[in-house]
């Protein structure tokens, strides 16, 4: 009697994107182009960076192909659309459309779609944006006087900017949140400008401490305002903090602001403030992220010296389990911490990319 043919059990496919140290990715940020209007000190050099030519970007298409192996095989529930700035691809409102078709495997509902910005031309493309499923912004803007604004980003943009965000509250998007980075210059007038006028208008003013990813050279780890800084200079501002922690273990640790009267003798309602610090407490053991470049790399880590190729396998015809296998095996090679596992890693702890912060999707 012959033997009964041998049936291989088909290699498992993975069903979510998890890594050696226990972390499950449930965030996705996609940099849905390297491109930009502004040229922001701490985020790309004045001149001299090349853009990636067109045919090497992800279309409309190849992105929500990715978007939807992320969110209906991998488990991620939340997507942020980043850049460069991504309000200069043409096609994001067919973007947003195409991610807020797809459904999430644990609740069934439509991932929650961020989308990060300067805000320039965001009063033309809210109302749009919103109608095709985008729930929130964040909206960068480092000061509130035109010069000072012009000071970091290389560019008078301040009024069309604050014409942005107007018009991205007045198309129903909320929270709207408000990035700052914290730098040095002038910090003792911009941070409390900032806050009282982000109070008044109901926008949530996070301050980013500067991490390494700029223009090479630009950053020095004795220059890095950290989070205690800032929050000594609100103090000494006179606004009342009163730590909340760091809901759900996000990035930013946030305080309670009592209501008061700010630098311009002004009222401001009572709100909150976070402060995300990303150089002197990195939330690396909390990390549910992962991102997606605008050429289609994958990059488990902000300071990754590793990206992994998903375009060229999609463009050379992978099937989605194909695509599958190299998005978790990269997954799992995620290191622990930033630079941690990277003897190149300097004295500040940090691996440098290769890319800087524009061209990696903040
Ligand atoms: N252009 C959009 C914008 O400015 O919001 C999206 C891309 S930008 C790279 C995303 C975020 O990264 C912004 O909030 C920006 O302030 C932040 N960012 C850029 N370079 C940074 C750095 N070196 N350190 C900390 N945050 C940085
Ligand atoms: Fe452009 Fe955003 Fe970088 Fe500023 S932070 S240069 S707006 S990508």
């Amino acid at each position: 009697m012959s033997a009964p043919p041998v049936t291989l059990a088909p290699e498992a496919i993975p069903t979510q994107l998890v890594d050696r140290f226990g972390r499950t990715v449930r965030d996705l940020r996609i940099s849905v182009t390297d491109r930009c209007n502004l040229r922001c000190t701490y985020c790309m050099p004045e001149h001299g960076l090349q853009w990636l030519p067109s045919p090497q970007l992800l279309s409309a298409a190849e992105i929500a192909r990715l978007a939807r192996l992320a969110v209906e095989r991998l488990g991620v529930e939340r997507i942020r659309l980043t850049g460069g700035e991504p309000l200069l691809r043409r096609d994001l409102e067919e973007i947003v459309a195409a991610v807020s078709t797809l459904r999430t495997r644990r609740t069934g509902t439509k991932p929650d779609i961020g989308l990060t910005t300067n805000g320039l031309g965001l009063d033309k493309r809210a109302a749009g944006l919103r109608a095709a499923g985008l729930d929130r912004v964040n909206v960068s803007i480092d000061a509130l006087a035109p010069e000072q604004y012009a000071a970091v980003t290389r560019r008078d943009r301040l009024e069309d900017v604050l014409r942005g965000v107007a018009g991205a509250q007045a198309a129903g998007l909320d929270p709207i949140k408000v990035n700052a980075v914290a730098l040095p210059a002038d910090l003792a007038e911009r941070a409390p400008q900032l806050l009282a006028q982000c109070l008044r208008r109901r926008w949530r003013l996070r301050f980013i401490e500067h991490m390494p990813l700029g223009p090479r050279g630009s950053w020095r780890a004795e220059d890095v305002v950290d989070a205690a800084h800032v929050l000594d200079v609100l103090k000494r501002a006179g606004f009342s903090l009163t730590p909340l922690g760091r809901p759900d273990r996000r990035p930013a640790a946030l305080w309670e602001v009592a209501a008061g009267v700010g630098p311009d003798g002004q009222e401001y309602p009572a709100g909150q403030v976070g402060v995300i610090a990303s150089v002197t407490a990195p939330f690396c053991t909390d990390c549910d992220r992962t991102r997606l470049t605008a050429d289609g790399r994958l990059l488990t880590c902000l300071f990754s010296s590793t990206e992994t190729d998903l375009r060229g396998p999609m463009r050379a015809g992978a099937d989605d389990e194909e695509l599958i296998r190299i998005w978790a095996a990269a997954t799992w090679a995620k290191p622990r911490a930033h630079g941690s596992d990277d003897p190149q890693a300097g004295d500040s702890g940090f691996t440098l990319p290769a890319r800087t912060m524009s061209a990696i999707g903040g």
